[in-house]
Formats: structure tokens, C-alpha cells, sequence
């Protein structure tokens, strides 16, 4: 069994708390956590800060050269598509996920590092304005990108390596030192995320990793040193932070959950549209902050689909196709969803209970209609393998209903004509639209919500200035004693 620590300061450091972590595959014991106290979270404070003077004034390009080897160690990790690497099956003990969502998860962090490194120079660099000719011909102004400081980064587990990665690369290339939370459910990612950055020459104490439960992560947002959090999780904790950050004046950058939509229009190639619908609202077994989880289809089209729909979810196998829910309290909580929706009047084409014949956390894909938009399952976000479907008269009226949400994370159009489909999302109100796909992420592309589902952006060029303060340097250029608008004013 694994034994948790901290690390602080490049170094494994005992706690004084832990608590046992179940490996959600077997529900059998997988390690003991290091649960990090106030006194201990102020430590890994303390030890970014101090870190702060020679990390932020070493160049951008330094920085990045570091953060580009990281990337480097990644590749090395992977391997190749579909080996089981100590990485890969880290990230499938502790969380959950099969081969192919481990896979994807760590070549997509590789990426997203070499984006950052390539391209934090072009971006980050001073820039001069060019001022009005008119009214200052003797001024020159320069932009300078300056890092902030300590930032706390707070992450959700599913996706363990990805999520808080996105965020490191800009982040530390920016010059900014980190406090970094991961989830309960993947401290032992999270921990494997400092030993990566270590082996890539990251100084001492730049990036530092406390494991523990919410609490921990409290402390942390309370921590009057750090400048800013950056966090990813649930709109409930994101509210919590945010009022916390605004009591002590931090900045914050919240990616917050979604009740995605999935609009399926009558021209739509209904075999694809199928395979689409069954992998992105069953892929991680639902744990998806952009899994499909409202479907809206054009009734000339619900009978065919619907079958390929059902045919597609009941040839999934369970440890092969889907891995386990992470925890018994989430398991309890889908249950809440479908017994909302039954009571209500919906009805289970398939799924709908546990597995019982596996020692593991696991949930049948559930197919459901009849759905009605005063079911929790349209008004709530459910982590979990859900698909509620909802036929619909025409394609306004799906509209009507997907915008129908406090949620705006992301959504997906399906058909065969792309000129409609641009046409439909700009109709749809959420930060991301897929047309013909679902839940891809490109570290060139902005990722982020609307509404509730978040404030601040993650990937793309936009992102890294999440992690600056801007500082104007402005400059006089002329001879004169004085300025016209100076006294004395007659
Ligand atoms: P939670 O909000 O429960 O937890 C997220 C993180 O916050 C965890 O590290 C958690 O620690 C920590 N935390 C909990 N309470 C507090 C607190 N009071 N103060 C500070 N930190 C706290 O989310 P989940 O981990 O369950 O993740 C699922 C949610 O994340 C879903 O809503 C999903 O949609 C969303 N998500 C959004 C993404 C996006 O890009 N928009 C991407 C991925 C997920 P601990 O786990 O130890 O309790």
C-alpha cells in the first residue's frame, strides 16, 4: 500500500494526519494520504514565496526551457499508445480511468507544456504601445507581464494530470511559485506531478504539493501570502472560494462544472451521432465536467437513433469500456438523480443500477427518456453515466431548452450541414460549441464556461495572462522644463 507525504521544497515531508484512499477498481484499500494542516500548508507558503525572488527573475526563457523538459519526461511516460506505464496505471489505480482516457490524458499534458514553452516568450514579453501622435509625441509606454506571485492551484480529480497541468505550464513560465491542492481522490497524481517538474530542474520550492480533503484546501485560499487561486471543481466549492478571495482581495480563475447539451438536428449522420452521444456522455463513466448530460433530438429522427443508441450502450463492458464512479457517496448521488427523474415519470430504456458482480465502484451506462425539465437531472449537473433524452419538435425548441440552465460550460451539435451548425452555436450559450465532435481540448483553444460554469479561461494564448499582473512603465521623452498641463495654469 502507497504511503503518502507532502512535498515541500522539492522534498518529501511527512504529515502529521492522513486518511485511507480506496482504489474505486477493486474498493479495496490503495493508500494512506498525507493530509496536509494549516500549520503544514502555511510551510509550502512559505517555501513559494521564498522561491518567488529567483524564479520570477530568472528570463522567461529560462523558465520555459525548464518547463519544455517536463514536457520532454512526459513523452518518455507515455511510452506508447495502449502500454501500461507506471503513470498511466497511477492514474487508472487511483482514479479510475481506463488505458485509453490514461492515454490521452498524458499526451495531451505533453502538448499543452510544449504550447506554453514554445510560445510564453512571444507572449509575455514587454510590449510598447503606440500612444496618439497628436497628443503624445513625446511619451513612450512599455507593457511589462509580471508574475503575481503565490498562486494556490486547487484541482478536481477526474482528470488528475491534465487539469492541473494546464494550469502549471503558464503559470510557472509566467514566473509565478505555486501551492498546488490536488483532489483527495488523485493526491498520488498530484504528487507525481512535482517529481516530474523536479526531474526537469525545477528550483526548489517553485512548486510545491499539499495532499489533503477540503479543508486543506481552505487553508490554503485563506493563506493571506497567496495572490491569487486558481481552481477547477465544483460551482458549489468555486462560490465558496470566490467569496473567500473577495474577503481577502485575491484573484481567482474558477472552471466550474456543466450540464452540457447535446443537439441533434434531422440531418445529422446517425451513426456517428450515436457513437458520439454513447462515448462522451459514458467515457470516464460520466466524470466529465463536458460529458454529454442533457440530449436533445428532432423527433423525425428519435426511432433509428435511438436503437443504434441503446445497441452502442449495451455492447460497453464494464473494466473494459467504462471504469468505476470514485466514490460510494457519488454512487448514492446518481441514484438521487434517477430516482428523481423515475418518481417524475421518466423511464429507464437501460442501466439504472448498480454493479453489483463487481468488487468495484461501478454503474450500468444509463439510457433514459420521458424526461421532463422539472427533473434535478435537467436543472443539476450529475457526475456520473447518465444519458437523458429529450425528443424535441424542431431545433429552436431544443435550443430553447439547452440554453434552459444555470450551466454554460460546453455543448455539441450534430449534422450534416457545418454551415448550420456554426449557425446553431451561436445560438447556444456556452463558452465551448463542438460540432460533430464532443469534449476535446487543444491547448491552442480557450476552455471555459459562462453563466455558472465558470470566471477566467484555461488553455490558449488568453490563459497565460490569467497569471500576470500588467505593470505600465510610462516614459517623457522631451527636453521641456514642464508640461503645458502642469502649473502654473494662467
Ligand atoms: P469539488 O468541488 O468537490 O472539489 C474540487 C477541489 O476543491 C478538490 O481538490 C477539493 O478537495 C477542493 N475543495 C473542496 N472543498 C473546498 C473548500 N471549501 N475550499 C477549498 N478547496 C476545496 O469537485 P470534484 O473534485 O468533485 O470535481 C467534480 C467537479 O469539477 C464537477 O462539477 C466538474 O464538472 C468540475 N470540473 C470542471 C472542469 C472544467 O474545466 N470546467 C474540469 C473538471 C471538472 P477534496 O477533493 O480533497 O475534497
Amino acid at each position: 500500500m502507497k504511503i503518502g507525504q507532502l512535498f515541500i521544497n522539492n522534498a518529501l515531508v511527512d504529515a502529521k494526519n492522513s486518511f485511507k484512499h480506496i482504489n474505486p477498481n477493486n474498493n479495496e484499500e490503495f493508500a494512506t494520504v498525507a493530509k496536509a494542516n494549516e500549520e503544514e500548508v502555511n510551510l509550502a507558503v512559505e517555501a513559494a514565496s521564498k522561491a518567488f525572488i529567483h524564479w520570477s527573475n530568472m528570463t522567461i526563457k529560462e523558465r520555459a526551457s525548464i518547463i519544455q523538459k517536463a514536457a520532454d519526461i512526459l513523452i518518455e511516460m507515455y511510452g506508447e499508445e495502449g502500454q501500461e506505464t507506471e503513470l498511466k496505471l497511477l492514474i487508472s489505480n487511483e482514479v479510475g480511468k481506463r488505458l485509453p482516457e490514461a492515454d490521452i490524458e498524458v499526451i495531451e499534458s505533453s502538448d499543452m507544456i510544449a504550447y506554453y514553452a514554445e510560445n510564453a516568450e512571444k507572449l509575455l514579453s514587454d510590449r510598447e504601445l503606440s500612444l496618439n501622435q497628436e497628443l503624445w509625441a513625446s511619451k513612450k509606454s512599455i507593457v511589462k507581464h509580471i508574475p503575481i506571485g503565490v498562486i494556490g492551484v486547487i484541482k478536481a480529480w477526474n482528470y488528475p494530470l491534465e487539469i492541473p497541468i494546464w494550469t502549471l505550464a503558464p503559470a510557472l513560465i509566467a514566473g509565478n511559485t505555486i501551492v498546488f491542492k490536488p483532489s483527495e481522490y488523485s493526491s498520488f497524481v498530484g504528487l507525481e506531478i512535482g517529481e516530474i517538474f523536479k526531474k526537469a530542474g525545477l528550483p526548489d520550492g517553485v512548486l510545491n504539493i499539499i495532499t489533503g480533503d477540503g479543508k486543506t484546501g481552505e487553508y490554503l485560499v485563506k493563506n493571506k501570502t497567496i495572490r491569487m487561486i486558481d481552481f477547477t471543481g465544483s460551482v458549489e466549492t468555486g462560490r465558496k472560494i470566490a467569496i473567500e478571495c473577495a474577503n481577502s482581495l485575491k484573484k481567482y480563475n474558477l472552471e466550474l462544472g456543466g450540464n452540457d447539451a447535446a443537439i441533434v438536428c434531422d440531418d445529422a449522420n446517425l451513426e456517428l451521432t450515436a457513437n458520439g452521444l454513447v462515448w462522451g456522455s459514458f467515457c470516464n463513466s460520466g466524470q466529465v465536467c463536458v460529458g454529454i448530460k442533457r440530449v436533445f433530438i428532432d423527433k423525425k429522427i428519435k426511432d433509428i437513433l435511438i436503437d443504434k443508441v441503446l445497441d452502442k450502450t449495451s455492447s460497453l463492458i464494464p473494466t473494459q469500456d467504462y471504469g468505476p464512479i470514485i466514490s460510494e457517496e457519488q454512487i448514492t448521488n446518481i441514484e438521487s438523480f434517477i430516482n428523481d427523474a423515475v418518481n417524475k415519470g421518466a423511464k429507464i430504456l437501460t442501466g439504472g443500477k448498480r454493479i453489483d458482480k463487481q468488487s468495484g465502484l461501478y454503474f450500468q451506462p444509463t439510457v433514459l427518456t420521458n424526461i421532463t425539465k422539472d427533473m434535478k437531472i435537467m436543472k443539476e449537473e450529475c457526475f456520473g453515466p447518465l444519458l437523458p433524452i429529450v425528443f424535441v419538435d424542431n431545433i429552436e425548441e431544443a435550443i430553447a431548452m439547452a440554453n434552459d440552465s444555470n450551466y454554460g460550460l460546453g455543448a455539441s451539435i450534430w449534422t450534416s450541414n457545418i454551415e448550420k451548425g456554426l449557425e446553431l452555436s451561436n445560438e447556444i450559450q456556452s463558452g465551448m460549441v463542438w460540432i460533430n465532435d464532443v469534449n476535446v481540448a487543444f491547448p491552442e483553444a480557450p476552455w471555459g464556461g459562462i453563466k455558472n460554469s465558470g470566471i477566467g479561461i484555461a488553455l490558449s494564448d488568453q490563459a497565460i495572462y490569467e497569471y500576470i499582473e500588467y505593470k505600465h512603465i510610462s516614459i517623457e521623452q522631451s527636453e521641456e522644463q514642464r508640461r503645458i498641463w502642469w502649473y502654473p495654469y494662467s
